[in-house]
């Protein structure tokens, strides 16, 4: 028996049992001394057990607060346009929460996990929104990329890598990971080569898939510590995947042929023309479980991402309010780079659309407008410091395309360089 202190007691004759419990110095291990009594170890470890459960219980209640409408609401402040993938998103998510909450009290009727699958071309705000999301609900969330991984026992990464990614992302709390969001990008590129199982194994593509099966859709795994191959039990995390919810996401090219085959019959004929006009492509919405079987995902893949969900293409319009109307948009940060410096800093219209332009022209969406636009301001941002008076800063449509200069103004808007 020890005894502690934790405070000085203003009352130094109190009798030396545990406060709480009742229990004397002599049968417990340690006994603190507060200002007001004594309480005893185990009587602490209860009350810890009692606070630790509370916790736990606020945090998967905090994370299934939100409303779809809500959810869409956060999402729209970020995320320009895409209002299918956002409402499909708000009530996948939704539902997997309230899923989580009421499969926790024993019920009958076990709910199944939606996981959901993403299509959408390069640039066009998937990953963004499975980001956006996770950061709005505070759950951990973790990026994979399925080309990177290979089927078990093969050169590459273990699908169990995702996992440790998202423990990693939790702060190693398990609790937290397993009700976390894993985003797998680029879910199109493991397609099977055939639609012919094939004799030769095919470890990138329907191995891997084979390999996301089990926890995607909820298993025990056992995830090494050290992202390399299990060695022993003890260097490894035991997590249950069945509440992380997973989003695939990818490009899906040529897939809208396949769409489309259906509809148009197959020309005939020495010659006849068998390129797809591109407007006569199928719109990726219309898309069907079948198809995707075609482009090479394993049907029970499939079945485990039952939510599909489309994005559009970005239009010029589209990039341009990305360009200015999002929290954190692009031209925001630029003006807030050189308010620092008391410059104010203009974009004309016609320079926003030419970046929206460049941008389309280069087939990545939005992803590729920060660099359109850094290559742009590099030539003013490394000569505004130096201008003597400068006040406001004009970036035309020439400036983007590198055939002017920014225009520089500065006291009573005079134009100064
Ligand atoms: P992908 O569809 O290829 O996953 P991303 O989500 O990675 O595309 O988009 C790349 C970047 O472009 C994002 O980080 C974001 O800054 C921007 N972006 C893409 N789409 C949108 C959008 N719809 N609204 C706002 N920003 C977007």
């Amino acid at each position: 028996m020890r005894k502690g202190e934790i405070g000085d007691m203003s009352n130094n004759n109190q009798a030396e049992i545990c406060f709480l419990c009742g229990k004397s110095i002599s049968t417990v291990n340690q006994l603190l001394k507060g200002k007001y009594g004594y309480i005893c170890d185990t009587c602490v470890h209860d009350a810890l057990d009692v606070l630790q459960s509370q916790e736990d219980e606020d945090y998967s209640d905090s994370v299934r607060l939100a409303t779809p409408s809500q959810i869409k609401k956060h999402l729209d402040s970020y995320v320009i346009g895409q209002d299918e993938a956002k409402v499909s998103l708000a009530v996948a998510v939704y539902n997997h929460y309230k899923r989580i909450g009421r499969n926790k009290k024993n019920s009958d009727v076990q709910i199944q996990k939606s996981n959901i699958l993403m299509m959408g071309s390069t640039g066009s705000g998937k990953t963004y929104l499975a980001q956006s999301l996770a950061k709005f609900l505070g759950v951990p969330f973790a990026i994979a990329d399925a080309t990177t991984l290979t089927q078990a026992g093969y050169v590459g990464e273990d699908v169990e890598n995702i996992l440790l990614r998202l423990i990693e992302n939790a702060d190693y709390d398990i609790e937290k990971a397993q009700t976390g969001i894993i985003y797998i990008d680029e879910i199109d590129k493991i397609a099977r080569k055939s639609e012919n199982t094939s004799i030769t194994r095919d470890v990138s593509g329907e191995g891997v898939q084979q390999s996301l099966l089990k926890i995607i859709e909820g298993t025990i795994s056992r995830v090494p510590t050290s992202g390399g191959r299990k060695h022993s039990q003890a260097d490894c995390f035991t997590i249950d995947t069945s509440n992380i919810l997973f989003i695939c996401g990818g490009a899906f090219d040529g897939l809208d042929k396949i769409i489309g085959k259906k509809e148009c019959s197959r020309p005939i004929g020495f010659g006849a023309d068998i390129t797809t006009n591109k407007d006569d492509a199928a719109d990726l919405s219309e898309v069907q479980p079948h198809d995707l079987v075609k482009y090479g995902i394993i049907p029970e893949l499939l079945g485990r991402l039952p939510i599909i969900t489309t994005l559009q293409p970005l239009t010029e319009k589209d990039l341009v309010r990305i360009l200015t109307e999002p929290k954190n948009a692009l031209t925001k940060q630029y003006q807030e780079l050189f308010a620092i410096d008391g410059v104010k800093l203009e974009f004309e219209e016609e320079a926003l659309y030419q970046i929206a332009k460049l941008a389309n022209d280069r087939k990545i969406g939005a992803r590729g407008l920060r660099s359109i636009i850094e290559k742009a301001m590099r030539k003013i941002m490394f000569d505004v410091p130096d201008i003597d008076g400068a006040k406001k800063v004009v970036i035309t449509a020439g400036v983007i395309d590198g055939t002017e200069d920014a225009v520089v103004y500065g006291k009573y808007n005079k134009k100064i360089a």
